[in-house]
Order: C-alpha cells, then structure tokens, then sequence
C-alpha cells in the first residue's frame, strides 16, 4: 500500500516552509510532507549563488508575517535569506517534514478514492488528498538562454547565472554581462569590484531606482520595541508604500517616469540615463530595479563599470560584434538572460485518466484551476514581495481544509457556474509586459472577469478574495465520486 498524507506540499522554498507553517498551526489534525527534489531546503535562495546574489525587494515584506526579520540590512544577501529560511524551518518543525531528493515527476488524481498518486523519480509512490503545489515558477534543470550566433567561436568561458561555477576566477578579466534585470543590476556592480573590467550589455533599458540597503526606521523601532511589534508595523509601512507607490505609476506613469529619470540622472548623469536608463514603456510596466545604495551607478562612476545598449550580431573567439558595428572585448561572458519558466513544478497532472493541459482552465483566486479537483498552487507577486500572497495563500488552504473536516467532504473542485460561462478570458498577469512574463502566459490558465476568478496581484484586493467565505457556490465540496448538479465540468 502507498503512503499516505492529507496533504503533500510540493517544494521546500518560500512558499512550501509558510505553507508548512500555516498546516501545523491550522490544520493541526492533518497530517502532511513536504517533497523536495533538490538535497536542501530554500529554493530559489539556495540555488543561486553567483557573486552579490541578492534580495530586491525588503525583507520586511519578503520575510514571514509570523517570523521576523530582525538583521540590520533590510535588502539582504542571499545567504542571510536562506539562513532565515533554515532558521525558520528548525523553529517551526518544518525540517522534519521535509523529503530531500525527491522529485515529483507526476500526479494523478482519482474521483473514485479522493486521491492524488503523487510518482516520485526513483521511489514508490505517494498518496494524499490535497497536493499543494510550492515548486515556484521556473525550472530548476537550467536557466534562460537565447541562441547566440557563433557562440562556439567563444574562447573565453560562458556563465549562467543560474548555474555559478563555485571556483570562477574573475579577477583582473574583462567581463560582459549580457542582460538589464534584476540579476544583471546585481552582478555588475558585484563583479566590478575584482574584475579589469564589467560591462552590462543590454538590448533594452530598465527602470532602475536606489535605495539605501537599511531602513533606518526599522532600525530605530527594533531598539525600543519588542521585536514582532517593530516588525509589524515596519511591514505595514512598507506594504503601504510600495502599494502608493505602485499606484502612483498606474495613475500618473509620466510623472513617475520623470522623477525615476531625474534621480538616475542626478546619478550618473543626463546621457548615460538618456542612453541606458530611458525605456520606452512606463514603470512598472515591467519589472523595476532597485538597486541597493546606488551600487551600480558607483561602480559606473568610477569607471569599473559601463552599459552598452546594442544588438549582438555574433560571438567572436575574443568577444561579441555588436551590430552597430562596435565591439566588446571578453574574457568570461555572462548570460544573465532569465529563467526557463514552468508552471506546476513542470510535473505531468492527469485527473481520472485525462491529462491536464493548465492554459485552459481558469484560475480560481489566483491559486487553483477550474475542473481540477483538490489541487492548489502558491504563486506571489510580481510587483510586491512574493512571501505577501503566498502567506495568504497558505491560510486560505487551510481555511479549504477546515471546511472540508467540517462538512465531511473531501473532495473540492472550482467549476464555472452558468452564468460565468459568457467570461472574457485574460491572461493569467496582466499589464506587464516583461518578457520572461509575457514567455509563461500561453502556460497559465486564464482569470476571468468577476470572484473568484481573478488573480488581482493587489495584496488589497487579494485580501477580499482570500478572505471571503469558502463555500463560495463555485467550489464544489463533494464527497468522493459524487457531483453537484447543476455545474459545468470546465
Ligand atoms: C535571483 C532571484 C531573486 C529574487 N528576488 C526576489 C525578491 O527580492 N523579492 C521577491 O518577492 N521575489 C524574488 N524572487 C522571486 C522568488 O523566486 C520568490 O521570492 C520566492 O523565492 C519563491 O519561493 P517559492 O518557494 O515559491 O519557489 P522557489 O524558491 O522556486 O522554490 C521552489 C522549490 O520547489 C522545488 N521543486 C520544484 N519543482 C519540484 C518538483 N517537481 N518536485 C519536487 N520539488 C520541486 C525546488 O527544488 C525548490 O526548492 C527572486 C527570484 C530569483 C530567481
């Protein structure tokens, strides 16, 4: 017989720790693991770990609503990250829940037992009710590159951001790194430090803004405060900041825009914002940089650093041509050139027998898919701390799963009603335009118009979906087999 959980929790990252979390204190009567194919706990901040690797957004907020941050620096380093991480799996009893090496290839569900098959690679199957997905968003076999034209020709060596090798000596070398995310705005300035030499070549500019890596006030308050209460309300501060914000660029984007540019200019100067630093979209639009303490513009300014905003026509054996008919010399090249992005921990999901293809069910509150039954998954923002939706999404579970106790079912499925049958469908995310984005839609399941089937990305709005009532007349409570009349298998 296969082992059996309530609930198995796919991913021991963020979202798969908080889910734990919220399990243990909420769900204290279901039993559950947690499946990690990677040989240690983190995610994300576990995996990367080239030079300077970094936090973008405030640890306040991307920190745990229950666990607080308590370091000086507010943007914080990767491995302080993942010694938070590691700090609160050990406190919180997550640890021993964890499954290292164990990579959920796929999942099958059956309406006849009220079961997930959950296939491990290499092991004997799993069994549970609820299979919360926490795998994050992008694949973990390899990072993001484009076909680069006489990339062979290449005598130097190529990098992946994704993929540091622990020994790469660049010290005294001439280094490009091709990209203007978030990575690339870390790297840069990192690198620049030891290199001869850093270059960030970019096709297009990104909105980057500075900010001091401590927030003074949240310093202050820790020493007069006890530590949750300092916390607290450092992360309502900042929660309600970045959402005026981000407002502000959706009500006044040229506004915004000419006081992004007028900072960066005061920075680095008028012709290097005009030329590097000046998108053609509106902030936020698409991903904004934040860069702790100017880094990148210091480095800039004494001469360790530069961008070139240019097309590449092919890699050479010394660099890359460039099609304005420049060239860039190179001894290490890096392709900072984003994420392979995966929905549903790139696993194979079937339900009674039919595969399932995600990109045409709706999501349900931006965590769950029309037709499909007991299957969550945790997804954040894109425009405000990851961890400020995936702890609502835990809680929301576990209200899920309550219900489910409470009303003897144990099967809940998100069906169109009737009336939503006339919905307009819309991408997954909307009004952002990033490219590795704009790549993950076709694979997203849509939102709809109306609750619940929407996915607002506003931590305000999510909080009226997330916290209204459960039994919401689209999710479907049964018990095993059994189906509601009335409803559309969508
Ligand atoms: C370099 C970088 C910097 C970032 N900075 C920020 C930031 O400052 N602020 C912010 O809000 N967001 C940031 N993000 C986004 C970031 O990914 C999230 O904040 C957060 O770490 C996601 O946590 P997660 O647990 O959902 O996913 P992940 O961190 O991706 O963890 C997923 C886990 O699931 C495991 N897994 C996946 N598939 C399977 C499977 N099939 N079987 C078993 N295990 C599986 C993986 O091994 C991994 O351990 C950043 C992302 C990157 C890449």
């Amino acid at each position: 017989m296969a082992e059996f959980f309530d609930v198995v929790v796919v991913g021991a990252g963020i979202s798969g720790i908080g889910a734990a979390v919220h399990l243990q204190r909420e769900c204290p009567d279901r039993t559950f693991i947690i499946l990690e194919g990677r040989n240690d706990l983190g995610g994300t901040w576990d995996l990367f770990r080239y030079p300077g690797v970094r936090s973008d957004s405030d640890m306040h907020t991307l920190g745990y609503s229950f666990k607080p941050w308590l370091h000086e620096k507010a943007i914080a380093d990767g491995p302080s990250i993942l010694a938070y991480l590691r700090e609160t799996a050990a406190e919180y009893h997550v640890t021993e829940h964890i499954r290292f090496q164990h990579m959920v290839a796929a999942a099958s569900w059956s309406s006849d037992t009220a079961r997930w098959t959950v296939s491990v690679s290499g092991r004997d199957p799993i069994e549970c009710n609820l299979l919360f997905m926490c795998s994050g968003y992008y694949s973990y076999k390899g990072g993001y590159t484009p076909e680069f034209p006489g990339r062979d020709q290449f005598q130097g060596q190529i990098v992946h951001p994704q993929d540091w090798p622990e020994d790469l000596d660049y010290q005294g070398k001439r280094v490009v790194v091709i990209g203007s995310g978030a990575t690339a705005m870390t790297l840069v300035p990192a690198m620049a430090a030891d290199a001869a030499h850093v270059t960030m070549l970019q096709r297009s500019p990104t909105y980057v803004v500075a900010r001091p890596d401590r927030d003074v006030i949240a310093n202050k308050l820790r020493r007069v405060l006890p530590e949750k209460t300092a916390y607290n309300l450092v992360r309502r501060k900042n929660i309600a900041l970045s959402s005026f914000l981000y407002g502000r660029t959706r009500k006044a984007p040229h506004k915004v825009k000419a006081k992004l540019l007028q900072m960066t200019g005061a920075a680095v100067g008028s012709d290097v914002t005009r030329d590097h630093f000046t998108p053609t979209y509106n902030p936020w639009d698409q991903r904004l940089c934040l860069i702790p303490n100017g880094d990148l513009y210091k480095a800039i300014n004494r001469g360790a650093a530069s961008v070139v905003t240019d097309h590449i026509e092919t890699f050479t054996e010394t660099g890359i041509q460039l099609q304005s008919g420049a060239f860039l010399d190179a001894d290490i090249i890096v392709t900072a050139t984003g994420l392979q992005l995966v929905t549903v921990g790139d696993m194979d999901i079937s339900v009674d027998g039919r595969p399932v293809d995600f990109s045409t069910t709706w999501t349900y509150r931006g965590l769950g898919y029309s037709g499909v039954p007991n299957l969550v998954s945790s997804f954040g923002y894109i425009n405000a701390s990851w961890t400020l939706r995936s702890d609502l999404i835990g809680r929301f579970v576990c209200r899920l799963l309550n219900h489910m106790t409470a009303t003897g079912t144990n099967q809940c499925t998100p069906r169109l009603r009737l009336s939503d049958l006339d919905m307009p469908a819309r991408p997954f995310i909307v009004d952002f335009s990033s490219g590795y984005m704009q790549r993950m839609m076709p694979l997203l399941p849509k939102q709809g118009d109306r609750d619940p089937w929407r996915n607002p990305q506003s931590l305000t709005a999510d909080q009226k979906l997330m916290n209204a009532p459960v039994d919401d007349g689209v999710m479907q409570f049964t018990v095993a087999h059994q189906r509601a009349p009335g409803r559309v298998n969508a």
